[in-house]
């Protein structure tokens, strides 16, 4: 591989030398008053920057993603339920499969490929005695980001708990958990806040834990949500965290919080304006529904896009992530996230260009 690699990936992104930096360190002993403090002055800034009051509770798992969206589903739900899920890609099929492995009733709001996720499109579950939502507000496989607005009020009109995913969506986009009425928000940290893969968050509001977890037996030792809220009370976890991550995490909270999160937004929005705009002179094709700050799906025109990875990959130093799907083969998706300035995006767009005029040279279709 080219070295130095640029990572234009949603998660492991480009990370700052800062964070690298408290990566490279001898990490601490836990149990002790100094790393209770550090928890939870940690936990504290997470809720600022996430638009949550303190008195919500934070589950910290050393866990990806999905893991955190498997204890959501098993802490939140149960049997007695009757979930909508909206999946529109495969993270939302992920939803759909927590439900089905935990018994837990629900119907799926499924949406074609390319379609916006509308007001009409909930119609039909409205008055049909729903508990609860689960959503993913940036479905991270097609880029689509869905009206949280529209969610919210339709959880609201009909009673429903409404849990989101906002893993690649916090720090990307406007997300505001308590002014949006979102009940439980889940988050990890190797996407929109730039640090090494392994730790996630669940966040719940006061309400949620009154009714749905406090009461609850759950089948499961490590994904016991209640034990972590005990813990956390003085700044700990009931098993041993991700200690490195955390201290990762607590440097960067503490970056954002004095930066300002409107700015740190407003910066990720310029990337994907810019890249956007630097796409319209090429023969590509952006998706029409609203998209994520996080990323740009990229659809060539034929069956190249394996072919402009490698080529990005192993002769320019640029890393993108593939798409899946049946479309996946003509599409590419850059990320917006990580320590990456405007010049970047003109490189890669530069780079994308360039083997599009190779491969038309050697005869390819493109
Ligand atoms: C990345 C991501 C996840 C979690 O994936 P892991 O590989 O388990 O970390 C979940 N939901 C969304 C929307 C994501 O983008």
């Amino acid at each position: 591989m080219p070295q130095p690699m640029k990572f234009f990936t949603i998660g492991p992104v480009q990370m700052r030398p800062q964070t690298l930096a408290v990566a490279s360190r001898q990490v601490p002993y836990f149990r002790t008053n100094d790393f209770s403090y550090i928890m939870k002055e940690t936990d504290r800034m997470l809720k600022e920057l996430m638009g949550t009051i303190q008195a919500s509770r934070s589950i910290w798992l050393t866990a990806s993603g999905t893991a955190a969206m498997e204890a959501t589903v098993m802490n939140v739900f149960t049997p007695e339920d009757k979930v909508l899920v909206i999946s529109g890609g495969t993270f939302g099929e992920r939803f759909v499969d927590l439900c089905r492995i935990h018994h837990i009733p629900h119907n799926v709001l499924k949406l074609a490929e390319g379609e916006a996720l509308q007001e009409g499109h909930l119609a039909p579950y409205d008055g049909e005695a729903f508990t609860g939502m689960l959503v993913n507000v940036h479905e991270t496989s097609t880029g689509q980001l869905y009206d949280i607005h529209m969610l919210s009020d339709f959880c609201k009109a009909n009673k429903m708990v409404l849990v989101v995913d906002a893993i690649s969506s916090f720090l990307c986009d406007e997300f505001c958990m308590d002014q949006y009425g979102i009940d439980v928000a889940i988050i990890s940290s190797q996407k929109g806040l730039c640090l090494s893969p392994g730790l996630s968050v669940v966040m719940l509001n006061e309400q949620v834990v009154e009714t749905r977890i406090q009461s609850r037996q759950v089948q499961s030792l490590y994904f016991n949500f209640k034990e972590y809220i005990q813990n956390m009370t003085r700044g700990q976890t009931p098993f041993t965290p991700a200690v490195g991550i955390l201290l990762e995490a607590n440097e960067m909270l503490a970056y954002l919080c004095a930066k300002g999160l409107a700015t740190h937004l407003s910066e990720i929005r310029e990337r994907g304006v810019y890249f956007r705009r630097l796409l319209q002179s090429l023969p590509v094709d952006i998706p029409s529904f609203p998209l994520s700050n996080a990323l740009t799906p990229v659809f060539f025109r034929t069956a190249i896009a394996e072919r402009i990875f490698q080529t990005l990959k192993n002769e320019m130093g640029m890393m993108v992530n593939p798409t899946g799907g049946s479309r996946g083969i003509c599409g590419i998706r850059v990320a917006h996230v990580g320590d990456l300035i405007l010049e970047d995006y003109k490189a890669l767009a530069e780079g994308i260009s360039q083997c599009l005029v190779r491969f038309a040279e050697q005869g390819a279709m493109i």
